[in-house]
Order: structure tokens, then sequence, then C-alpha cells
């Protein structure tokens, strides 16, 4: 067995858990719907390496559905940004079912994209042109987030368009109600025909993957969307993508999800997975029962409940030490008269908000006269965000504006630092390729 298998097994565990729940039915409102294997069962995992996990039916075909809104979302997020989007359709949970009439009573502005009202406006806000009609880029927005060329599938589009009165009916009452700049009642029918987009539970997995990761598809490096948008459907999907069981959703299971009618239940980590169920018999909220049954447990199981996520205390800040505490590779002690003493912090990893906060707490301890010289050693660090870097800067040139030679062994050039024979003047912090040199320099042994 792989060592990787662990992950498989987990996933294997829950398929076996939940295979003999057969509660719940078919839905049936779309004819051909009610023509699926209802004991189809698969689990998919995508990382944000693109490692795929599966088990059970994860390459059976079904459609979309519902599952389509939030990607279509990102698409008329990414064409017209947030606000244009939120005049036509609002981003408040409507804490009813996907079909209601759920249009504010003034507006008739809908509440979420995820309920039918606001997905049809939804996707009646994407530009319909003669070089780029309306589904060919619903359809390659979506292809690309799974990372394949999808289709329709004819039957079941077909099946909806002949029964879709209620949907409709919504476009009719949204068209008679608001001064949309577009009209949702010729639109109808591509909403009909992205809900019958076909994929698997890995496409939906590397779908939703492509939404943890920042918009990125993690298998094909395709940016798909930009960081922010992937961020507001993901929020979008944490308060409204399970209908009225949205809020239970975000208290029990803890992740960002949307649920389609088909049987496919996808869910997000946050720059951590993608994760996509598909078994087709529903519950009363029109999510399928084995999805949300393993879901929950699998989030239970791995801690994955993004309010549970405890940043991992002390796995920033790997050393608060001196400079004479510390040996010096290589060279034998030198006998002189003892030094000015020389605070040493080393940060490893990732550096954020968070991380940043972390070493410039540390800085301060590491100096408890406040005018110490002092290095920061950021050789382990593997990444430093805007955020942490202006930080890292401010926190650095204070000290340094204080008068404390301030250096940083930053091989990597994360803080873009003058060297030592920079032409800034003192009270500037350098950088330096080892600790050793930054060390050097602020004892006086170094150049500069
Ligand atoms: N095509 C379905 C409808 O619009 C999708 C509903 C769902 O999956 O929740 O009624």
């Amino acid at each position: 067995m792989s060592a990787a298998e662990a992950v498989t097994e987990a996933l294997r565990e829950l398929h076996a858990r939940f295979v003999p729940l057969r509660e719940g039915s078919l839905a049936e409102y779309i004819p051909q719907l009610a023509r699926s294997d209802p004991d189809a069962f698969g689990l998919a995992l995508i990382s944000m390496d693109g490692h795929c996990y599966g088990v059970g039916d994860t390459r059976a075909p079904f459609t979309l559905q519902s599952v389509s809104k939030p990607f279509v979302y990102a698409l008329a997020l990414s064409l017209l940004g947030l606000d244009e989007v939120c005049r036509w359709v609002n981003a408040e949970p409507s804490g009813e079912a996907y079909n209601a009439v759920s249009l504010e009573p003034d507006t008739g502005r809908p509440d979420n994209a995820m309920v039918n009202a606001g997905a049809i406006i939804t996707t009646a806000l994407i530009p319909d042109t003669p070089d780029a009609p309306r589904f060919d880029r619903v359809l390659g927005c979506l292809s690309r987030f799974a990372g394949r060329e999808l289709d329709v599938d004819e039957q079941v589009y077909a099946s909806e368009a002949a029964t879709g009165d209620r949907n409709r009916a919504l476009a009719y009452l949204i068209r008679s109600t608001g001064p949309l700049p577009v009209d949702p009642v010729a639109a109808v029918d591509t909403y009909f025909r992205q809900c019958a987009v076909r994929a698997t539970a890995m496409d939906l997995a590397a779908m939703t993957a492509t939404l943890a990761h920042g918009g990125v598809n993690p298998l094909t490096g395709d940016v798909v969307v930009s960081g922010p948008v992937a961020a507001q459907v993901l929020t979008v999907m944490a308060t409204c993508g399970m209908y009225d069981a949205s809020g239970d959703w975000l208290l029990r299971v803890g992740l960002p999800a949307k649920s389609g009618v088909s049987g496919g239940l996808i869910a997000a980590g946050p720059a951590r997975f993608g994760l996509a169920t598909y078994s087709p018999r529903l519950d009363s909220t029109g999510t399928s029962v084995r999805g949300r049954a393993a879901l929950g447990a699998l989030s239970e199981r791995l801690g994955l409940h993004l309010m549970h996520n405890p940043a991992l205390a002390g796995s920033t800040v790997t050393l608060i030490a001196t400079a004479d505490e510390l040996p010096t590779a290589g060279a034998a002690p030198r006998a002189r008269a003892p030094r000015e003493r020389v605070a040493v912090v080393a940060a490893q990893g990732a550096l954020d908000f968070t991380a940043a906060e972390r070493v410039l707490y540390a800085l301060d301890e590491a100096r408890p006269r406040g005018t110490e010289p002092v290095v920061l050693d950021l050789v382990e660090v593997t990444g430093v965000d805007r955020v942490a870097r202006v930080m890292l800067g401010g926190g650095l040139g204070r000290i340094a504006a204080a008068g404390a030679r301030t250096a940083v062994a930053d091989p990597s050039r994360w803080l873009d630092l003058p060297g030592p024979g920079g032409r800034e003047g003192p009270g500037v912090p350098r950088g330096f390729a080892t600790r050793a040199r930054a060390v050097a320099w602020c004892t006086g042994d170094g150049p500069g």
C-alpha cells in the first residue's frame, strides 16, 4: 500500500459506511433524472497540488444541475465585478427552497445566486455576442474549471426544457418587477443547458479544488478566475449554497458547499482541497442523502470545519537567541572581547498576517532593551504575502530608524532590501544571503 493510500482509505471507509444508506428519492420533476441509477455512489477529493483521490462511481457522468450555479456566478463576477453583479443579485441567505420566489419586494432582486431566481439572472448577465454566444462562454468556463471539455446531456436538457415552467415563471416574474438590463426570459434556456452540462464526481472535485485554490486549476495550472472572485464565490456557497439548510450545514460541516438535484454535492476546503460526492437519492431539501452524510463525517473525522482551524502555535518562529549563543559554522571560536549582543530571530514557512505578527512579536522579545542590533533569518521561509511583506518591512524599518543595526538573511529576497553596500543611509534594514553575513555586519565584522 502506498503512503498516500491513507487518503483513499479514509474515503473508502466513508463509502463503505454510507453505501447501506438508501433513504431519500430521485428528483422526479425533471423526468429524465428519475432514470438515473439510485445506487450510484462516488467520493472524490483533489488537493491543491492536484493529487486526485477517488472511491466508487467517480467516473460516472451526471448533469451538474445546481452545482453549475457557483461556477457561472464566478464567470459573471469575473466579467462584471462584484458591485455590478450585486446590483441585480443579492448575497443574502434566503432560508428558502431552491425554487422559491425569493425576490426583494421593492426591487425584485433575488436573495442570492444559489437559488434558481438568482441563478437565472446570473446566467442572463453573461454577455451574449455573435462571436461568443452566452452558452459557449458558460460551457467554456465550466470546462476550464474541470480541466477538460465538458458537454451537454441533450436528453436531460430536453426533459427540463419541456417541464421547466416554474423556472420560466420565475424569469417572467423577475422581468415584471425589476429594471434588469438583460432579459431573464431569453436566458432561461441557457440556464437549462448549463444545468444539463455533464460531468463526473472527479470533474466536480477539480472544479471545486479550483475555487479552493484561488481560482487556479490545480490539474492544469489554468487561471480560471482571480483569487478575489474565487473567495467571493466560496463565501456565497458558505452562506447560501445549501438553500434553507445552509445555516445548519455551516454549523455542523463547516465547509462552503453546493448541492444539485441530480445527486452531486461539492464542498471546498479553502487552500486545502476540493471534494465532490455523487449519489442521486435526495432528502427533502434536494440534497444527496449519502453526500450530506459522507461530507459531514469526513469533515468531523479530518477536522475540516472552517472555524476549527487552530493556527499552529510556534510553527513560524523557530529561533529566538543571540548571535553568541549560536554555533559559528566552520569557524573556531575567536578569543576576543565580548561584542555587542546581536539578537537573532529565525522564521520558517509561508508568512501571512498571522505569521508576520508572530515574527514581529519575537523581534521585540529578542531585544529586551529595544536598542540591540538584530538579525531576522528568513532562509527557511517559503513565501511572504503582500500583507506580511508590508508588516515586516514596517517593523524592521522602525527598529533600524531607531538606530539599531537591522539585518535580514533573505537569500530569496522576499523583502527586497538593499545590501550592505547600498547607497541608503543608516537607519535602513539590510539584506544578506546568509545568516552568518548578516550577523557579521551587525557586529561590525562584515562589509558595510
Ligand atoms: N435544474 C434544476 C432547477 O432549476 C436545478 C435545481 C437544483 O439542482 O437544485 O430546477
